[in-house]
């Protein structure tokens, strides 16, 4: 029987991939804006060296032309303003995996410590995303201010709503997956069977909560029609099995290789290989291809 497609927005993804922690405090501050200017080369303006700060700055540039300084501050990219409560913050960058992490690899302290990250406690206490550097790339300081940023498009047969910023890589990943179905039939049953995709969802942020990326309209779900028999999602897993993590990864639905493969080759990472997975969830950040390349 057909299982009913649920809320298919995974509004509170998170990713507890931080295999780098000390490499990405240690990371010069210089290096680290220039990752990111090589990301998003027509947003960030230029780095410059700041002689109140005695460190490197970058000047993103809003849409209405303003300017944003942001600093690089153990890891994080923060305003001036910020900078005294950096603790609040998470680091800007994590390592984005090869590979998806095998439960038969955790031991239990990992276990403990997934557990720890992901409980309601940590939610509401723990360290959140500065909204700053993304609000300003796609213009999301409110609902008001990002939609004037949207665009249909079509995916993979689907109408979605995009931020405009996407449309084209996304472009690019359909039309390297439709070319990979006439040898690929891993991709011809995934296209066969996918029931929907879904990118923009506006949601307000709390102190306690970090901005998901379908607020900014970079983040798409894909979804296959019964989910394919298996578990997409850790937080849906999680309502019934407290030991989510150790669900293991071939009772998980995956999208095809061939499928990863070429929404990476445009800059999206993929959720599934977060250690919080979530398999349906993709997501555009080119920044972390580069982070990870430059600390391996
Ligand atoms: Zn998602």
């Amino acid at each position: 029987m057909r299982k009913i497609i649920l809320p298919l927005f995974c509004l509170f993804c998170l990713s507890a991939t931080v295999p780098y922690p000390t490499r990405i405090k240690d990371l010069p501050s210089k290096t680290a804006l220039e990752i990111l200017q090589k990301a998003y080369p027509n947003e960030i303006k230029e780095i410059v060296y700041d002689y109140k700060w005695k460190d490197w700055a970058m000047i993103a540039e809003t849409y209405s032309g303003d300017s944003v300084r942001l600093f690089w501050k153990e890891g994080k990219l923060l305003t001036e303003e910020q900078i005294p409560e950096s603790h609040k913050y998470r680091s800007q960058f994590y390592g984005y995996p090869k590979k998806m992490k095998d439960p038969a690899d955790m031991d239990d302290r990992y276990i403990a410590e997934l557990k720890t990250h992901t409980s309601k406690e940590a939610r509401k206490n723990g360290a959140v995303s500065s909204p700053v550097f993304f609000d300003t790339l796609y213009d999301a300081r409110s609902q008001e201010s990002i939609e004037k940023r949207l665009t249909r498009v079509s995916f993979l047969g689907r109408r979605m709503t995009v931020h405009e910023k996407i449309a084209e890589p996304l472009a690019r990943v359909e039309k390297s997956i439709y070319r990979k179905r006439i040898w690929n039939a891993d991709v011809r049953v995934f296209l066969h069977d996918l029931a929907s995709c879904d990118c923009y969802h506006w949601r307000e942020i709390r102190d306690s909560n970090s901005r998901s990326f379908h607020s900014y309209a970079v983040a798409v779900d894909v979804l296959p029609e019964g989910w394919g028999n298996k578990i997409v999602y850790w937080n849906w897993e999680r309502n019934r099995n407290p030991d989510w993590m150790l669900v293991p990864i071939s009772k998980r639905w995956c999208p095809p290789q061939a499928v990863i493969d070429s929404f990476e080759a445009e800059g999206f990472i993929w959720g599934g290989k977060w250690a919080i997975w979530d398999n349906m969830h993709f997501e555009y950040r080119p920044e972390l291809f580069l982070f990870t390349e430059a600390v391996r």
